[in-house]
């Protein structure tokens, strides 16, 4: 029989402190807790692939961007992407393996940068509409406006800078997820829903100034590398129906059908829930054996259909 292989899609809460907030410590220290329930997973024999969100590191590296821009010259946000892939994943790599080993199940952990092919023709370009980085007050925003960004109006709160969020097309780096898995290794790919580029008619690669969304990516990765299972970790455990009324309904076990059905109706805000609802039932429908949103201390028990909502066909 052949191993449980099973896509980790960790969301903030896995990355950020209980406020949101992202300071070194309080990185490594919520990745810390996260591997935990991640090395459960993992010793009890699942084949595991671990993808990542990057919204907070991403806006932190914009912000200084902003500040040393007399001193340093500003990377473009494809470069803001790889690097917070690069210090997500060995962190997580540190993490994970050593709670591996105390649990006297050594395995390595490696990080890929990963691109995700995105198709220019893609309406998101036309328009932006994914907030990135703080907000700031209208004639400071009118500046970076000037420079050829977009910035909208968020009312009360300031201006935020907006960047288009395409559809994940093509996960470039997954033959170097696969042979990985296949060496034993436990791959942490496509953070951030992957580095986003484009190719032109020459076949050159080259990055686009956009985000992607890393469940969206997520549900692509656990399709081509032929995981049974997708599992989105975030901070609620399950989703729910009429969320924020007093009418709210947890959703444990459901079908594809059923949960598209709600999805249309809108119990599942854009932007958070949402996405990860689509996921789920977009990785069902394309032949996955079964997707699961649930907390990170659900994910061994939700990778078994035995904890948060629980999608299949
Ligand atoms: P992550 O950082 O894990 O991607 P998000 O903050 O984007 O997480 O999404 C999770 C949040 O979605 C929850 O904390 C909750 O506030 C919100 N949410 C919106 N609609 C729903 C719903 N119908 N059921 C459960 N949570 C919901
Ligand atoms: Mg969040």
């Amino acid at each position: 029989m052949s191993l449980s292989r099973v896509v980790v899609a960790l969301g903030g809460n896995a990355m950020t402190g209980p406020d949101g907030s992202a300071r070194p410590d309080d990185q490594r220290s919520a990745l810390t807790a996260a591997m935990e329930h991640v090395a459960d997973l993992v010793a009890g024999g699942t084949e595991v692939v671990l993808t990542h969100g990057n919204g907070p590191q991403v806006g932190n590296l914009l912000v200084k961007n902003e500040l040393a821009a007399d001193v340093v010259p500003p990377v473009t946000l494809d470069w803001c992407g790889a690097q917070t892939q690069a210090t997500i994943g060995f962190t997580i790599a540190d993490a994970l393996e050593s709670a591996l080993a105390r649990r006297g199940r050594p395995r390595p952990v490696s990080a890929v940068v990963t691109r995700t092919l995105v198709d220019p023709a893609d309406p998101a370009f036309d328009r932006p509409a994914k907030p990135v980085g703080r907000y700031l007050p209208g004639p400071e925003a009118a500046r970076f406006a000037a420079l050829g960004q977009d910035w909208a109006d968020f009312g009360a709160r300031g201006w935020r800078r907006v960047v288009p969020s395409p559809q994940p097309c093509e996960i470039l780096d997954a033959p170097a997820v696969r042979a990985l898995l296949e060496a034993g290794v436990v791959p942490v790919a496509a953070g951030g829903g992957g580095v986003p580029v484009v190719r032109d008619a020459s076949g050159t690669l080259h990055g686009v100034q956009a985000v992607l969304d890393k469940d969206r990516t997520a549900a692509l990765l656990a399709c081509v590398l032929s995981a049974d299972t997708l599992v989105v970790a975030t901070d609620v455990a399950c989703a729910v129906l009429d969320y924020g009324t007093d009418r709210e309904r947890p959703i444990g076990r459901i079908s594809a059908a059923e949960l598209r059905g709600y999805l249309a109706a809108g119990h599942f805000a854009e932007g958070s829930m949402g996405p990860k609802v689509e996921a789920a039932v977009r990785f069902v429908e394309s032949g996955g054996r079964r997707a699961v949103i649930t907390g990170l201390d659900g994910v061994a028990a939700g990778s078994a259909g035995q904890a948060g909502t629980v999608v299949e066909p």
